[in-house]
C-alpha cells in the first residue's frame, strides 16, 4: 500500500509551524495580559460528554464525531470541539469554587467534515472561555480579547465582526415556533436537507448556503421581535460598549451558529478571502451548558477560533527565519566549532548548521532561507582564534573573538 497520511489531514512543517508557533506566541501574551489561565485536556472523552449537550440534532453528534468502543465497553470520543471538555475540566478539578473562571486553550479537534480548503478532520482551536458570570460586559471582554489577537495576527486582513442576540429561553421556543409555521409554508422552495430540519431545528436553517434557503429566509421572522426585555437590554448594552471601544461590528440576524446550547450573544468574525469556509472564529454565550453537564447552575460564554484558517490568512512575511547559520570549511576544526556551540547556547543565541563541511553550500543554504548573519570557521579563524561574522543584509564582515559574538550581534547601531 502506498504511503499516505489519512484523508483530511495534514501536517504541520516549515513556514506553516513558524506561523502556528507565532499564533500560539500571540494568544498566550493576550491571556496572559488579561489572566485567562490555560488548560489542556486529553483530546479523548467519554462519548455522553459530547452527546448530552451538543444536541441529538445537532450535525456533530449525527455524523461528525470521531468515536470508538474501547476494550472495557466504554465509548469514547476524539474531542470535536473545546468547550465542552473544559467545562468538565473546570467541574472534575475542582476548578469552579472561585468564579468567575476565566480559562483558555490550544490544541487539536477532530470532525468527520468533508475535506475542502480550510476544513480538515483534524484542525486546530484556539479556545477562550469565562464561566461564572451573566455579565454582560463578559461578553464585551471576549469578543474586545478576540479581536485584539485577530488585529495582531491579521493587520491588513478585512476581516467582519458579525453579531447577533439569541434571547432566552423563551424567546428561542417563541422563535423557533413561529419558524417551523414559516418554513412550512414555504416547504417546497427549500432545499432537501432543510426540509429535515423544520421540525427538529429550524434555526439550521437560517444559516444553510443553498442558494434558494438563502432566499426564503430572507422574509423568515427575525429573533429580533421575539427577544424579552431582559435579553434585549443585554444585547442593547453590548452594542453600545462594542461602539464605545471602537470594535466594528455588522448586526447578523441570521447568525444562529452550530450547536444547541447558545443564548443572548452569538458572535462570528468572517473573511472574504477564505472561500466557502469563511468563518474565523464563532463564539457565544451558553448559559445553562455547565449545569447540563453535571457541575452547579452557572453562565458561560467562550469562541473558538481555527488556527489553519488564520494562519491561511496571515502573509508569508511573518515567518521568523533561523537568522545565524555556521559555515565550517572542514571536520578539522570540529573541536573548535563546538566552544562556539557552548557560547551561542549559554547566551541563548539560536543559529543554524547543516552538517555540511563546505562553505560555499553553507553560504547557499543561509542565502536561500534568508539568513541574516553567517558566522565562518575555517584555517584562518582556527589559527588566529577568532570567528569571521559576515551580515549577509549589509555585506559587511568582521573578525571577533568569541566573548565579543554575543554584543555584536546585538548592536542595533549597525
Ligand atoms: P465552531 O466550533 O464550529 O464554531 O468552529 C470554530 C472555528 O474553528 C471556526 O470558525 C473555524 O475557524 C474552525 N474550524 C471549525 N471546523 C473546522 C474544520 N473542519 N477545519 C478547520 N477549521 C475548522
Amino acid at each position: 500500500m502506498k504511503l499516505r497520511s489519512v484523508r483530511g489531514t495534514h501536517d504541520i512543517f516549515g513556514e506553516e509551524i513558524d506561523k502556528f508557533n507565532f499564533i500560539s506566541n500571540i494568544v498566550s501574551k493576550n491571556a496572559n495580559l488579561k489572566e485567562y489561565k490555560e488548560i489542556q485536556t486529553p483530546i479523548f472523552e467519554f462519548s455522553d460528554l459530547f452527546a448530552k449537550p451538543l444536541g441529538e440534532h445537532s450535525d456533530v453528534v449525527l455524523k461528525e464525531m470521531y468515536s470508538f468502543e474501547d476494550r472495557n465497553n466504554e465509548f469514547l470520543t476524539l474531542r470535536p470541539e473545546y468547550t465542552t471538555p473544559m467545562i468538565r475540566a473546570a467541574i472534575t478539578n475542582n476548578l469552579l469554587n472561585e468564579l468567575p473562571l476565566k480559562i483558555f486553550g490550544i490544541g487539536p479537534m477532530f470532525r468527520r467534515e468533508r475535506p475542502q480548503k480550510g476544513r480538515y478532520r483534524q484542525f486546530n482551536q484556539i479556545n477562550f472561555e469565562i464561566l461564572g458570570t451573566k455579565d454582560f460586559l463578559a461578553d464585551v471582554e471576549l469578543i474586545s480579547l478576540s479581536n485584539n489577537i485577530l488585529n495582531e495576527l491579521l493587520p491588513k486582513s478585512n476581516i467582519k465582526l458579525h453579531i447577533n442576540s439569541l434571547g432566552d429561553k423563551k424567546t428561542l421556543i417563541d422563535f423557533k415556533n413561529s419558524l417551523t409555521k414559516y418554513f412550512d409554508i414555504h416547504k417546497k422552495k427549500l432545499s432537501e436537507e432543510s426540509i429535515k430540519k423544520i421540525e427538529t431545528n429550524p434555526l439550521r436553517i437560517l444559516d444553510s448556503k443553498n442558494e434558494e434557503d438563502v432566499e426564503i429566509s430572507l422574509s423568515s421572522p427575525k429573533i429580533y421581535e421575539y427577544l424579552t426585555d431582559e435579553a434585549k437590554k443585554h444585547y442593547e448594552d453590548l452594542k453600545r460598549s462594542l461602539n464605545i471601544l471602537e470594535i466594528n461590528f455588522e448586526e447578523n440576524a441570521n447568525l444562529v451558529r452550530g450547536l444547541d446550547y447558545y443564548c443572548n450573544t452569538v458572535f462570528e468574525y468572517k473573511s472574504d478571502n477564505l472561500g466557502s469556509q469563511d468563518t474565523l472564529l464563532g463564539g457565544g454565550r451558553y448559559d445553562g451548558l455547565i449545569k447540563v453537564l453535571g457541575g452547579p447552575d452557572i453562565p458561560g460564554i467562550g469562541w473558538a477560533a481555527g488556527i489553519e484558517r488564520i494562519a491561511l490568512l496571515m502573509e508569508s512575511e511573518k515567518k521568523i527565519n533561523s537568522t545565524i547559520h555556521i559555515a565550517v570549511t572542514n571536520e578539522k576544526f570540529i573541536d573548535y566549532f563546538l566552544y562556539l556551540q557552548k557560547y551561542l547556547s549559554e547566551n541563548r543565541i539560536p543559529y543554524y548548521w547543516n552538517y555540511k563541511y563546505n562553505l560555499k553550500k553553507s553560504f547557499s543554504k543561509a542565502n536561500t532561507s534568508s539568513a541574516s548573519y553567517i558566522i565562518i570557521i575555517g584555517e584562518n579563524e582556527f589559527n588566529g582564534d577568532f570567528f569571521t561574522i559576515k551580515n549577509l543584509t549589509t555585506g559587511e564582515q568582521k573578525e571577533l573573538k568569541l566573548n565579543q559574538i554575543f554584543n555584536h550581534l546585538n548592536d542595533k547601531s549597525r
